[in-house]
Protein backbone atom coordinates (compact mmCIF):
# COMPACT_ATOMS: atom_id res chain seq x y z
CA UNK A 1 0.00 0.00 0.00
CA UNK A 2 1.13 3.71 -0.54
CA UNK A 3 0.19 6.38 1.55
CA UNK A 4 -2.43 8.48 -0.72
CA UNK A 5 -4.34 5.01 -1.49
CA UNK A 6 -4.92 4.78 2.04
CA UNK A 7 -7.83 7.25 2.33
CA UNK A 8 -9.57 4.86 -0.65
CA UNK A 9 -9.51 1.71 1.64
CA UNK A 10 -10.89 4.06 4.26
CA UNK A 11 -13.70 5.73 2.41
CA UNK A 12 -15.09 1.85 1.71
CA UNK A 13 -15.54 1.72 5.89
CA UNK A 14 -12.37 -0.48 6.05
CA UNK A 15 -9.51 0.31 8.91
CA UNK A 16 -6.30 0.20 7.74
CA UNK A 17 -3.54 -1.30 9.70
CA UNK A 18 0.07 -1.21 7.96
CA UNK A 19 2.62 -3.75 9.75
CA UNK A 20 6.08 -1.43 11.20
CA UNK A 21 9.12 -0.66 8.18
CA UNK A 22 5.85 -2.16 5.86
CA UNK A 23 6.67 0.39 3.11
CA UNK A 24 11.08 0.83 4.12
CA UNK A 25 11.78 -0.99 0.74
CA UNK A 26 9.80 1.79 -1.57
CA UNK A 27 11.51 4.59 0.80
CA UNK A 28 7.95 5.18 2.87
CA UNK A 29 8.33 6.05 6.19
CA UNK A 30 6.16 4.57 8.87
CA UNK A 31 4.69 8.36 9.76
CA UNK A 32 3.41 8.73 6.08
CA UNK A 33 0.69 5.56 6.41
CA UNK A 34 -0.34 7.53 9.67
CA UNK A 35 -0.74 10.63 8.37
CA UNK A 36 -2.82 9.34 5.87
CA UNK A 37 -5.32 7.42 8.61
CA UNK A 38 -3.67 4.30 9.19
CA UNK A 39 -2.47 2.68 11.95
CA UNK A 40 1.08 1.07 12.46
CA UNK A 41 1.81 -1.37 14.23
CA UNK A 42 4.11 -4.64 14.65
CA UNK A 43 2.03 -7.24 14.29
CA UNK A 44 -1.56 -6.99 12.43
CA UNK A 45 -2.39 -10.26 11.14
CA UNK A 46 -4.16 -11.85 14.34
CA UNK A 47 -7.34 -9.52 13.79
CA UNK A 48 -6.47 -9.31 10.03
CA UNK A 49 -9.78 -9.79 8.16
CA UNK A 50 -8.02 -9.20 4.69
CA UNK A 51 -4.70 -8.63 4.35
CA UNK A 52 -2.70 -7.33 1.69
CA UNK A 53 0.75 -7.73 0.40
CA UNK A 54 3.18 -8.36 -2.82
CA UNK A 55 4.42 -11.59 -1.71
CA UNK A 56 2.77 -14.30 -0.05
CA UNK A 57 2.68 -14.76 3.82
CA UNK A 58 5.04 -17.47 4.85
CA UNK A 59 3.62 -20.45 6.46
CA UNK A 60 4.38 -19.39 9.95
CA UNK A 61 2.41 -16.36 9.21
CA UNK A 62 -0.74 -17.49 8.22
CA UNK A 63 -0.95 -19.54 10.84
CA UNK A 64 -1.74 -16.66 12.61
CA UNK A 65 -4.37 -16.15 10.60
CA UNK A 66 -7.97 -15.58 12.07
CA UNK A 67 -9.93 -18.27 10.67
CA UNK A 68 -12.05 -17.04 7.61
CA UNK A 69 -9.22 -13.85 6.51
CA UNK A 70 -8.68 -13.23 3.53
CA UNK A 71 -5.47 -12.13 1.41
CA UNK A 72 -4.37 -10.98 -1.58
CA UNK A 73 -0.72 -11.32 -2.87
CA UNK A 74 0.96 -12.65 -5.54
CA UNK A 75 0.83 -16.80 -4.93
CA UNK A 76 2.62 -18.64 -7.43
CA UNK A 77 0.88 -21.71 -6.64
CA UNK A 78 3.01 -23.93 -8.55
CA UNK A 79 5.80 -23.03 -6.44
CA UNK A 80 4.07 -22.37 -3.25
CA UNK A 81 2.46 -26.18 -2.60
CA UNK A 82 2.74 -26.32 1.13
CA UNK A 83 1.29 -23.15 1.45
CA UNK A 84 -1.40 -23.68 -0.50
CA UNK A 85 -2.62 -26.84 1.18
CA UNK A 86 -1.73 -24.98 4.66
CA UNK A 87 -4.21 -22.10 3.48
CA UNK A 88 -6.80 -24.57 2.28
CA UNK A 89 -6.89 -26.24 5.49
CA UNK A 90 -6.78 -23.06 7.63
CA UNK A 91 -9.82 -22.11 5.89
CA UNK A 92 -8.13 -19.13 4.54
CA UNK A 93 -9.64 -17.26 1.21
CA UNK A 94 -6.66 -16.74 -0.86
CA UNK A 95 -6.35 -14.87 -4.04
CA UNK A 96 -3.63 -14.16 -6.68
CA UNK A 97 -3.19 -11.58 -8.27
CA UNK A 98 -1.31 -13.09 -10.97
CA UNK A 99 -4.78 -15.18 -11.56
CA UNK A 100 -6.59 -12.28 -12.14
CA UNK A 101 -7.89 -13.01 -15.18
CA UNK A 102 -6.93 -10.49 -18.23
CA UNK A 103 -10.53 -9.31 -19.61
CA UNK A 104 -11.36 -5.50 -20.09
CA UNK A 105 -13.25 -5.25 -16.51
CA UNK A 106 -10.38 -6.42 -14.25
CA UNK A 107 -7.73 -4.06 -16.41
CA UNK A 108 -7.29 -2.13 -13.74
CA UNK A 109 -6.84 -4.99 -11.15
CA UNK A 110 -3.89 -6.28 -13.60
CA UNK A 111 -1.47 -6.31 -11.50
CA UNK A 112 0.95 -8.36 -14.14
CA UNK A 113 0.39 -5.50 -16.81
CA UNK A 114 1.75 -2.70 -14.21
CA UNK A 115 4.73 -4.77 -13.42
CA UNK A 116 5.51 -5.48 -16.52
CA UNK A 117 5.92 -1.94 -17.01
CA UNK A 118 7.78 -0.94 -14.96
CA UNK A 119 10.26 -3.74 -15.81
CA UNK A 120 10.22 -3.23 -19.39
CA UNK A 121 11.30 0.70 -18.92
CA UNK A 122 13.81 -0.62 -16.26
CA UNK A 123 15.12 -3.01 -18.81
CA UNK A 124 15.92 -0.27 -21.72
CA UNK A 125 17.06 1.91 -18.98
CA UNK A 126 19.83 -0.77 -17.37
CA UNK A 127 20.80 -1.42 -21.00
CA UNK A 128 21.35 2.04 -21.78
CA UNK A 129 23.54 2.48 -18.22
CA UNK A 130 25.81 -0.55 -19.55
CA UNK A 131 26.41 0.11 -23.02
CA UNK A 132 28.79 2.70 -23.15
CA UNK A 133 27.88 4.58 -26.25
CA UNK A 134 25.37 7.07 -27.30
CA UNK A 135 21.41 5.60 -27.69
CA UNK A 136 20.64 8.53 -30.23
CA UNK A 137 21.96 9.53 -33.23
CA UNK A 138 24.76 12.77 -32.85
CA UNK A 139 25.27 15.15 -35.62
CA UNK A 140 28.54 17.28 -34.58
CA UNK A 141 30.90 19.50 -36.01
CA UNK A 142 33.03 17.08 -35.71
CA UNK A 143 30.69 14.49 -36.87
CA UNK A 144 28.47 12.15 -37.27
CA UNK A 145 27.75 9.50 -34.04
CA UNK A 146 25.69 6.50 -34.97
CA UNK A 147 23.05 5.26 -32.95
CA UNK A 148 22.73 2.67 -31.04
CA UNK A 149 20.92 -0.59 -32.31
CA UNK A 150 18.75 -2.66 -30.00
CA UNK A 151 16.58 -5.86 -30.46
CA UNK A 152 13.81 -6.66 -28.51
CA UNK A 153 12.65 -10.28 -28.27
CA UNK A 154 9.32 -10.64 -26.76
CA UNK A 155 6.55 -7.94 -27.33
CA UNK A 156 4.22 -7.92 -24.37
CA UNK A 157 3.21 -5.56 -22.17
CA UNK A 158 7.09 -5.33 -20.94
CA UNK A 159 8.74 -6.00 -24.21
CA UNK A 160 6.78 -2.97 -25.70
CA UNK A 161 7.50 -0.40 -23.20
CA UNK A 162 11.06 -1.58 -23.61
CA UNK A 163 10.39 -0.51 -27.05
CA UNK A 164 8.82 2.51 -26.47
CA UNK A 165 11.61 3.44 -23.64
CA UNK A 166 14.48 2.51 -25.72
CA UNK A 167 13.04 4.67 -29.20
CA UNK A 168 12.35 7.40 -26.33
CA UNK A 169 16.31 7.28 -26.01
CA UNK A 170 17.11 7.25 -29.78
CA UNK A 171 17.73 3.86 -30.52
CA UNK A 172 16.93 2.00 -33.38
CA UNK A 173 15.03 -0.70 -32.26
CA UNK A 174 14.29 -3.70 -34.38
CA UNK A 175 11.58 -6.34 -31.86
CA UNK A 176 10.67 -9.55 -32.62
CA UNK A 177 7.82 -11.72 -31.32
CA UNK A 178 5.47 -15.25 -31.90
CA UNK A 179 2.12 -13.75 -31.99
CA UNK A 180 0.20 -12.46 -35.13
CA UNK A 181 -0.86 -9.27 -33.40
CA UNK A 182 2.80 -8.30 -32.34
CA UNK A 183 4.25 -7.07 -35.55
CA UNK A 184 1.67 -4.21 -36.01
CA UNK A 185 2.20 -3.30 -31.95
CA UNK A 186 5.82 -2.91 -32.39
CA UNK A 187 5.48 -1.04 -35.56
CA UNK A 188 3.04 1.54 -33.63
CA UNK A 189 5.67 2.08 -30.87
CA UNK A 190 8.07 3.32 -33.76
CA UNK A 191 10.35 0.01 -33.79
CA UNK A 192 11.31 -2.30 -37.02
CA UNK A 193 9.07 -5.42 -36.53
CA UNK A 194 11.67 -8.43 -37.48
CA UNK A 195 9.42 -11.07 -39.71
CA UNK A 196 10.76 -14.40 -39.73
CA UNK A 197 9.44 -17.09 -42.00
CA UNK A 198 8.25 -19.16 -39.58
CA UNK A 199 4.34 -19.64 -38.57
CA UNK A 200 3.25 -17.27 -35.45
CA UNK A 201 2.36 -19.31 -32.16
CA UNK A 202 -0.64 -17.72 -30.85
CA UNK A 203 -2.53 -19.35 -28.23
CA UNK A 204 -5.41 -19.22 -25.75
CA UNK A 205 -6.60 -15.94 -24.29
CA UNK A 206 -4.20 -13.77 -26.63
CA UNK A 207 -1.04 -15.46 -24.87
CA UNK A 208 1.73 -17.29 -26.83
CA UNK A 209 2.14 -21.03 -27.25
CA UNK A 210 5.16 -23.12 -26.25
CA UNK A 211 7.50 -23.47 -28.64
CA UNK A 212 8.07 -26.70 -29.97
CA UNK A 213 11.99 -28.03 -30.18
CA UNK A 214 12.35 -28.42 -33.87
CA UNK A 215 10.89 -24.46 -34.31
CA UNK A 216 13.03 -23.28 -31.64
CA UNK A 217 15.75 -24.30 -33.20
CA UNK A 218 14.70 -22.77 -36.34
CA UNK A 219 13.60 -19.51 -34.69
CA UNK A 220 17.51 -19.11 -33.59
CA UNK A 221 18.97 -19.58 -36.53
CA UNK A 222 16.90 -17.02 -37.84
CA UNK A 223 17.30 -14.54 -35.38
CA UNK A 224 21.24 -15.28 -34.81
CA UNK A 225 22.35 -12.46 -37.09
CA UNK A 226 19.74 -9.76 -35.77
CA UNK A 227 21.51 -10.61 -32.44
CA UNK A 228 25.35 -10.49 -33.69
CA UNK A 229 24.11 -7.00 -35.09
CA UNK A 230 22.80 -5.56 -31.67
CA UNK A 231 24.57 -3.36 -30.00
CA UNK A 232 21.87 -4.24 -27.03
CA UNK A 233 19.28 -7.02 -26.91
CA UNK A 234 16.66 -6.70 -24.63
CA UNK A 235 14.58 -10.45 -23.96
CA UNK A 236 11.20 -10.57 -22.44
CA UNK A 237 9.67 -14.00 -23.50
CA UNK A 238 7.53 -16.11 -21.35
CA UNK A 239 4.77 -18.67 -21.78
CA UNK A 240 2.84 -18.77 -18.61
CA UNK A 241 3.14 -21.01 -15.89
CA UNK A 242 6.10 -22.40 -17.99
CA UNK A 243 9.50 -22.02 -17.67
CA UNK A 244 10.78 -18.92 -20.30
CA UNK A 245 11.86 -20.06 -23.82
CA UNK A 246 15.41 -19.90 -24.68
CA UNK A 247 15.71 -18.08 -27.32
CA UNK A 248 19.35 -17.04 -27.54
CA UNK A 249 22.09 -19.44 -27.24
CA UNK A 250 25.55 -19.10 -25.80
CA UNK A 251 27.07 -19.58 -29.18
CA UNK A 252 24.54 -16.58 -30.48
CA UNK A 253 25.90 -14.22 -27.88
CA UNK A 254 30.01 -14.95 -28.79
CA UNK A 255 28.86 -13.66 -31.81
CA UNK A 256 28.27 -10.25 -30.82
CA UNK A 257 30.59 -7.31 -31.11
CA UNK A 258 33.02 -6.15 -28.03
CA UNK A 259 30.77 -3.83 -26.15
CA UNK A 260 27.58 -5.31 -26.22
CA UNK A 261 24.78 -5.69 -23.87
CA UNK A 262 22.25 -8.59 -23.21
CA UNK A 263 19.24 -7.66 -20.82
CA UNK A 264 17.64 -10.53 -19.98
CA UNK A 265 14.14 -9.95 -18.33
CA UNK A 266 12.78 -13.21 -17.86
CA UNK A 267 16.15 -14.74 -16.01
CA UNK A 268 13.70 -15.42 -12.80
CA UNK A 269 12.05 -18.23 -14.36
CA UNK A 270 15.01 -19.60 -16.48
CA UNK A 271 16.31 -17.17 -18.74
CA UNK A 272 15.65 -16.09 -22.33
CA UNK A 273 19.76 -16.59 -22.92
CA UNK A 274 21.43 -19.77 -22.06
CA UNK A 275 23.85 -18.77 -19.31
CA UNK A 276 22.28 -15.95 -17.87
CA UNK A 277 22.26 -15.69 -14.24
CA UNK A 278 19.37 -13.78 -12.20
CA UNK A 279 20.68 -10.94 -10.22
CA UNK A 280 23.86 -10.80 -12.17
CA UNK A 281 25.85 -9.70 -14.67
CA UNK A 282 28.43 -12.51 -16.16
CA UNK A 283 30.46 -12.36 -19.24
CA UNK A 284 29.46 -14.38 -22.34
CA UNK A 285 32.17 -13.72 -25.22
CA UNK A 286 32.43 -10.08 -25.40
CA UNK A 287 28.88 -9.36 -23.93
CA UNK A 288 27.59 -8.32 -20.57
CA UNK A 289 24.67 -10.02 -19.54
CA UNK A 290 22.69 -8.66 -16.73
CA UNK A 291 20.16 -11.46 -15.70
CA UNK A 292 17.13 -9.49 -13.95
CA UNK A 293 15.36 -10.50 -10.52
CA UNK A 294 12.60 -9.07 -9.17
CA UNK A 295 12.91 -6.09 -11.76
CA UNK A 296 9.92 -4.04 -10.59
CA UNK A 297 11.44 -3.92 -7.15
CA UNK A 298 14.12 -2.24 -8.79
CA UNK A 299 11.63 1.23 -8.99
CA UNK A 300 10.19 0.33 -5.59
CA UNK A 301 8.05 3.81 -5.55
CA UNK A 302 6.76 3.39 -9.33
CA UNK A 303 5.93 -0.35 -8.68
CA UNK A 304 4.25 0.06 -5.54
CA UNK A 305 1.61 3.24 -6.32
CA UNK A 306 0.66 1.00 -9.32
CA UNK A 307 0.46 -2.70 -7.45
CA UNK A 308 -1.24 -0.40 -4.55
CA UNK A 309 -3.95 1.02 -7.50
CA UNK A 310 -4.56 -2.46 -8.54
CA UNK A 311 -5.52 -3.59 -5.06
CA UNK A 312 -7.50 -0.67 -4.55
CA UNK A 313 -9.44 -1.57 -7.31
CA UNK A 314 -9.97 -5.10 -6.25
CA UNK A 315 -10.78 -4.26 -2.30
CA UNK A 316 -13.56 -2.45 -4.10
CA UNK A 317 -15.05 -5.05 -5.84
CA UNK A 318 -14.73 -7.34 -2.25
CA UNK A 319 -15.81 -4.97 -0.48
CA UNK A 320 -20.10 -4.71 0.27
CA UNK A 321 -20.92 -1.32 -0.95
CA UNK A 322 -24.02 -0.70 1.22
CA UNK A 323 -24.12 1.52 3.95
CA UNK A 324 -23.87 0.43 7.94
CA UNK A 325 -26.60 0.98 10.24
CA UNK A 326 -25.17 4.05 10.99
CA UNK A 327 -24.74 5.44 7.45
CA UNK A 328 -21.42 5.00 6.75
CA UNK A 329 -20.09 2.43 4.63
CA UNK A 330 -20.42 -0.87 6.77
CA UNK A 331 -16.61 -1.82 5.10
CA UNK A 332 -17.91 -5.58 5.43
CA UNK A 333 -16.13 -7.99 2.63
CA UNK A 334 -18.04 -9.97 0.54
CA UNK A 335 -16.46 -12.69 -1.93
CA UNK A 336 -18.72 -13.27 -4.39
CA UNK A 337 -17.18 -15.98 -6.09
CA UNK A 338 -19.99 -16.12 -9.17
CA UNK A 339 -18.01 -12.81 -10.33
CA UNK A 340 -16.06 -13.88 -12.96
CA UNK A 341 -12.48 -11.50 -11.69
CA UNK A 342 -13.11 -13.02 -7.96
CA UNK A 343 -13.54 -16.69 -9.45
CA UNK A 344 -10.45 -16.69 -11.66
CA UNK A 345 -8.22 -14.89 -8.75
CA UNK A 346 -9.91 -17.55 -5.77
CA UNK A 347 -6.96 -20.38 -4.71
CA UNK A 348 -8.59 -21.52 -1.31
CA UNK A 349 -11.46 -20.71 0.04
CA UNK A 350 -13.78 -22.57 2.69
CA UNK A 351 -11.55 -25.31 2.88
CA UNK A 352 -11.19 -25.68 -0.59
CA UNK A 353 -8.81 -25.54 -3.48
CA UNK A 354 -10.79 -23.73 -5.75
CA UNK A 355 -8.16 -22.97 -8.94
CA UNK A 356 -8.26 -26.12 -10.94
CA UNK A 357 -4.93 -26.80 -12.26
CA UNK A 358 -3.87 -26.05 -8.97
CA UNK A 359 -6.23 -28.62 -7.47
CA UNK A 360 -4.92 -30.90 -10.12
CA UNK A 361 -1.32 -30.53 -8.99
CA UNK A 362 -1.85 -30.85 -5.07
CA UNK A 363 -4.43 -33.39 -4.44
P1 LIG B 1 4.15 -12.34 -21.23
O1 LIG B 1 4.84 -11.56 -20.18
O2 LIG B 1 3.39 -13.57 -20.88
O3 LIG B 1 5.17 -12.72 -22.40
C1 LIG B 1 5.93 -11.72 -23.04
C2 LIG B 1 5.90 -11.87 -24.55
O4 LIG B 1 6.72 -12.95 -24.94
C3 LIG B 1 4.52 -12.15 -25.15
O5 LIG B 1 4.19 -11.13 -26.06
C4 LIG B 1 4.74 -13.49 -25.87
O6 LIG B 1 3.99 -13.55 -27.09
C5 LIG B 1 6.21 -13.47 -26.14
N1 LIG B 1 6.79 -14.78 -26.44
C6 LIG B 1 6.50 -15.98 -25.87
N2 LIG B 1 7.26 -16.94 -26.43
C7 LIG B 1 8.06 -16.32 -27.34
C8 LIG B 1 9.05 -16.78 -28.25
N3 LIG B 1 9.38 -18.06 -28.34
N4 LIG B 1 9.67 -15.87 -29.07
C9 LIG B 1 9.35 -14.56 -29.00
N5 LIG B 1 8.40 -14.07 -28.18
C10 LIG B 1 7.76 -14.94 -27.37
O7 LIG B 1 3.18 -11.39 -22.08
P2 LIG B 1 2.20 -10.27 -21.57
O8 LIG B 1 2.91 -8.99 -21.57
O9 LIG B 1 1.54 -10.75 -20.37
O10 LIG B 1 1.17 -10.22 -22.79
C11 LIG B 1 0.67 -11.41 -23.40
C12 LIG B 1 -0.65 -11.13 -24.11
O11 LIG B 1 -1.64 -10.73 -23.18
C13 LIG B 1 -0.58 -10.03 -25.15
O12 LIG B 1 -1.42 -10.43 -26.22
C14 LIG B 1 -1.20 -8.85 -24.48
O13 LIG B 1 -1.76 -7.92 -25.39
C15 LIG B 1 -2.25 -9.53 -23.67
N6 LIG B 1 -2.67 -8.71 -22.53
C16 LIG B 1 -4.00 -8.50 -22.33
C17 LIG B 1 -4.42 -7.71 -21.27
C18 LIG B 1 -5.87 -7.43 -21.02
O14 LIG B 1 -6.69 -7.72 -21.86
N7 LIG B 1 -6.21 -6.92 -19.88
C19 LIG B 1 -3.49 -7.17 -20.41
C20 LIG B 1 -2.14 -7.43 -20.63
C21 LIG B 1 -1.74 -8.21 -21.70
Amino acid sequence: MVPELVARLTALGHEVVVETDAGRAALIEDTEYAEAGATVVADPLPDAELVLSVQPLDRESARRLPEGAVTVSFLPTGLETDLVRDLRDLGITSLAMELVPRISRAQSMDALSSQSLVAGYRSAIVCAGLLRRFFPLNMTAAGTVPPAQIVVLGAGVAGLQAIATAKRLGAVVRAYDVRAAAAEEIRSMGAVAIELDLPTLDGAGGYAREMGEERAQLQRELLAPYVAAADGLITTAAVPGRTAPVLVTRSMVEQMRPGSVVVDLAADSGGNVEGVVAGEVVRIGHAQVWGGRNVPAQMPGPASRLYAQNLVHLVTLLTDSSDGADGAPSGALSLDLDDEILAGACVTHAGVIRHEPTRVLLE
